[in-house]
């Protein structure tokens, strides 16, 4: 596999071909904000939060840095005044799902996002996927799924694999950038396993 060249905020960067923006980016210790992103899973690109402007031929356009693939004489910038409006704007509706997520906290402080912008929605989670893309690619298990959709969509546990499988698996439960999914899988434990083995150990 070749080596590329690019630039990344002003440093060049050595980075192989095939690899994204953001790994190059990491190879080379430089920070790109992410909410969907796992190593061991498949690109998703559906945070955006990881949006970069990229110039290559001549060209300049805002992409996902987990999705964009890195070029000879690329040159990124992580940071502009654009990118981090359009990271302040997905953070606030991120926020109205979430506003108590110390993650999201965090990086609306760094944008100066409002969590009051947008009215507060009455799922928790923020579409990221994580915990049902962890269950499907790496457990193989599909215990938990999306319902609904649109701003309604929110993730269910499939309470005949759930009540199974998660109280000895878990490892989903961290992933959650809003830190509810332990909660809502008590909740849907209490309200509608079938069976005994239903327990948070
Ligand atoms: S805790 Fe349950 S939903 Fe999460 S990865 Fe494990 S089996 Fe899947």
């Amino acid at each position: 596999m070749g080596v590329v060249t690019l630039t990344i905020d002003n440093k060049e960067v050595k980075a192989e071909e095939g690899m994204t923006v953001l790994e190059a980016a990491q190879s080379a210790g430089i920070y790109i904000p992410t909410l969907c992103h796992h190593e061991k899973l498949e690109t998703y690109t559906a945070c955006r939060i990881c949006m970069v402007e990229v110039e290559s031929r001549g060209r300049v356009r805002l992409d996902t840095a987990c999705s964009h693939p890195v070029a000879n004489d690329m040159v990124v910038k992580t940071r502009s005044e654009k990118i981090n409006k359009i990271r302040k704007t997905l953070l606030e509706l991120m926020l109205a799902h979430a506003p108590d997520s110390a993650i999201l906290q965090e990086m609306a402080e760094e944008y100066g996002a409002d969590k009051g912008r947008f009215e507060k929605e009455s799922s928790f989670c923020i579409h990221c996927a994580l915990c049902v893309r962890y269950c499907a690619e790496v457990k193989k298990k599909n215990a938990i799924g999306f319902v609904n959709s649109g701003t309604k969509r929110e993730i269910s546990f499939v309470p005949e694999i759930a009540s199974q499988e998660c109280w000895k698996c878990k490892e989903c439960f961290p992933l959650c950038p809003t830190e509810a999914l332990q909660a809502a899988y008590v909740l849907a434990g209490a309200l509608t396993f079938p069976v005994a083995p239903f327990e948070l150990r």
